[in-house]
């Protein structure tokens, strides 16, 4: 046995999603689509969003805010944990990624439960914050443009109740995080926000080693 965490190679990584992934099959088919995206790498990894549902199920959430929607799999994951009162607001920019996500929550028969905000994440963040809707969310996933990352965090903090949980995407983005070669405006973002966060009393915290790297934090 070793300390470290165990490094997956492609045929592990297979046993592991067909041991314990247990999806849909519209996540299935959603899944299937998006992977022929051509930006599919930004996809929420199917275990990840697995993971992140039971989450949801431990902490008892209804709502639940999202920050990069791109086409939905991690929303319709969400929504599908979600007790029938459940509630996912999510962000993004893209009217065109959005679509493909509309389509299989209306399938999923979770379309009720979600809402889309189209436009940049921080203004609709900044309107929820006006709106009255501090403390409010149960969870925040963070997964968007990644030079906002830390900005995102900071009103996910005054939006999520104490207790609550925000889950960080990419942080270990794809190992670049050591390269100090790369000084990648992204890449020095996610330092040095997990450089940040690592003192950030505000917060309980842990990063996972799954899909891109996945931080959990919990508001104190
Ligand atoms: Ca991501």
């Amino acid at each position: 046995m070793t300390s470290k965490a165990l490094g997956l190679d492609d045929s592990l990584q297979r046993y592991v999603l067909d041991v314990s992934l247990r999806e849909t099959a519209v996540q299935r088919a959603l899944r299937e689509e998006s992977d022929r995206h051509e930006r599919a790498q930004m996809r929420t990894a199917a275990d990840q969003a697995q993971f992140i549902a039971l989450l949801l199920k431990l902490i008892d959430a209804r709502r639940v805010l999202e920050i990069g929607t791109f086409t939905g799999y991690g929303s319709l994951t969400m929504a599908q944990a979600l007790p029938a009162d459940g509630h996912v607001i999510t962000c993004d920019l893209n009217d065109e990624w959005t679509k493909t996500a509309r389509k299989y929550w209306q399938q999923a028969d979770v379309f009720h439960r979600i809402e889309l905000r189209l436009g940049p994440a921080l203004d609709t963040l900044d309107a929820l914050l006006a709106a009255g809707e501090s403390g409010r969310f149960d969870f925040a996933y963070i997964d968007a443009d990644k030079t906002n990352m830390r900005t995102y965090y900071e009103r996910c903090l005054k939006l999520v109740r104490a207790q609550g949980l925000i889950a960080i995407d990419n942080v270990l983005w794809g190992g670049s995080v050591i390269n100090k070669a790369d000084n990648d405006e992204n890449t020095i973002a996610i330092r040095d926000f997990n450089a940040s966060l690592h003192n950030d009393q505000r917060v309980d915290i842990s990063l996972l080693p799954i899909g891109d790297g996945l931080t959990i934090t919990r508001i104190r």
